[in-house]
């Protein structure tokens, strides 16, 4: 009988063994009310090894393992806790020998005997260090993400598939006037003044991962509206379509851009009121200026009265400056027409060579009175261009009439015309006196003159650069100048060789 009921304990024994041993990552272990070893598995002795550092055996004393007064304090409270009945669960944070962080969780519970005396206490501890560093991360990570959101200078809101707010960062509640908590529960609609619910719902439906961006005007708290610049893209959560928006106030954008608008069409009008002021002058200037010239014109080709040699100088006097002053009114009155937009250009397709055939007469003419030679040293390309003639022939007449007067007497002005692939190049160069180099960048601005004292030798006002210019850009050409002091200059321009698509 007794080697039987042996055998049966034996069998318990062998059992409760082999169920304590199984589980891989928990170690339980048994104390009797003196803290000493009752029982305990491998795995318990293993890790209190890592640990400690030292080997558990039955009957050691559990707390005196406990190097660090405080961890053996407040296990000892724990254990008490089980010896005085309680059944309790904790997480506890240690750290092995190698200082590595290890969280267990422990269930203490008492150990009675039959008659309901706690004789010890039973602990089962799991190591659930990989589920706690886990948690840990995804905590760190939340923190992260919530920093950048809120480090964010503009509004920031995710919102699902229905309009409801997910998260949303500091910078868009007070866009809005709301608290953070406040605006978790609100709903798009409740925000957003421009767009009725139902266009709302489809640009949900509608924007994927490659993203929108639109304008909209969102409601504040207090009912005041501003408008709003969104960007926003949705991007997948396992089943769930979150969409997230970044907003930007675009209130004083938008009234910016209003201002300018207004500034724009005041500058507009002020300028169209000038040039008409400037075309009502130039043409009550012109009527009697047309009529100074022809008489003094009829007086000095009048053969019938003869006039003495010192009338003649007068009337010639009259007549030079009245066409000086007729050259003047046409620059003011081209320009002006030029910056209100009211030039048309009348393009036409023609030989280049058919321009200096008409104009090269006429400045050889005026060329001769310094002795200066003007020569097109190549050929002229047997090309044709697509401009307004009568412009080309005026860009012409002003830079070379100007390569003339700045020219000393007896020197060479010379014109190369270039073709390259779509357009024609033409250069004038002379051998006069140059211009500094810093006051080459305003040459072409109107009324810019690099001689502007009192006692200006070259004649002129200032406006034929900026006029040629005008023209070339208006033929969809540039122009540029290279000069030296004391040397010379070199004015080039591109003209299109064919119509340009408008
Ligand atoms: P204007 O000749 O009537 O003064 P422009 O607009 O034609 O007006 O020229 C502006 C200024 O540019 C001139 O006053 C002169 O100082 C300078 N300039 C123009 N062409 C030349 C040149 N070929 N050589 C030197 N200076 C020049």
């Amino acid at each position: 009988m007794n080697i039987e009921i042996e055998q049966k304990y034996k069998h318990a024994y062998n059992l409760l063994q082999g169920i304590m041993e199984s589980p891989k990552n928990i170690s339980i272990f048994a104390l009797d009310r003196n803290y000493q070893y009752l029982v305990f598995n491998k795995n318990h002795q293993t890790i209190t090894e890592q640990i400690w550092g030292d080997k558990i055996e039955i009957g050691s004393c559990f707390l005196t393992f406990i190097k660090n007064p405080l961890n053996r304090e407040k296990t000892k409270v724990n254990c008490d806790r089980a010896l005085a009945g309680e059944a309790f669960t904790i997480i506890e944070e240690y750290k092995d020998l190698l200082h590595e962080r290890h969280w267990h969780e422990m269930v203490f519970s008492p150990l009675k005997n039959d008659d309901g005396d706690v004789i010890g206490l039973a602990v089962f501890l799991t190591d659930i260090t990989e589920r706690k560093n886990a948690e840990i991360k995804i905590a760190k990570e939340t923190i992260r993400r919530r920093i950048l959101i809120e480090q964010s200078s503009d509004g920031i809101v995710i919102i699902d598939k229905d309009g409801h707010v997910i998260e949303a960062n500091l910078k868009f509640a007070e866009m809005l006037g709301y608290s953070l908590k406040e605006i978790s529960s609100l709903h798009q609609c409740e925000w957003d003044a421009k767009f009725t619910p139902d266009e709302l719902t489809d640009m949900r439906n509608q924007v994927d991962e490659k993203g929108d961006h639109f304008e909209t005007t969102h409601r504040r708290k207090d009912a005041t509206l501003y408008d709003v610049d969104i960007s926003s893209n949705a991007a997948m959560f396992g089943e769930q379509k979150l969409i997230f928006c970044v907003c930007r106030d675009i209130t004083e954008r938008k009234q910016t851009e209003k201002e300018l608008l207004k500034a724009k069409l005041e500058a507009e009008s002020a300028s169209r009121a000038k040039s008409q002021f400037i075309a009502t002058m130039s043409h009550e200037l012109r009527t009697p200026l047309t009529s100074v010239i022809g008489f003094s014109d009829v007086l000095s080709t009048n053969t019938s009265e003869k006039l003495t040699e010192k009338e003649q100088v007068y009337i010639d006097n009259i007549r030079n400056s009245g066409e000086q002053l007729l050259n003047i009114i046409n620059d003011i009155l081209e320009l002006s027409k030029i910056d209100s937009g009211k030039i048309e250009l009348e393009c036409e397709k023609f030989f280049v060579k058919e321009v200096f055939d008409e104009i090269l007469p006429i400045m050889t003419q005026m060329a001769s009175k310094k002795n200066i030679d003007i020569s097109v040293n190549n050929e002229i390309p047997f090309e044709t261009i697509f401009a307004d003639r009568v412009r080309v022939k005026r860009i012409m007449y002003n830079l070379l009439s100007n390569a003339i007067k700045f020219s000393p007497d007896n020197r060479i002005v010379s014109v190369i015309v270039d073709k390259s692939d779509s357009t024609i190049k033409v250069s004038v160069s002379d051998m006069g006196i140059g211009i500094p180099k810093d006051r080459l960048k305003d040459i072409f601005n109107p009324f810019t003159q690099v001689d502007s004292s009192d006692t200006r030798k070259y004649g002129g006002t200032g406006l034929g650069l900026a006029i040629v210019k005008q023209l070339v850009e208006l033929h969809k050409g540039i122009i540029w100048v290279e000069s030296e002091e004391g040397k010379g200059s070199t004015f080039s321009f591109t003209l299109p060789m064919k119509e340009l698509n408008k």
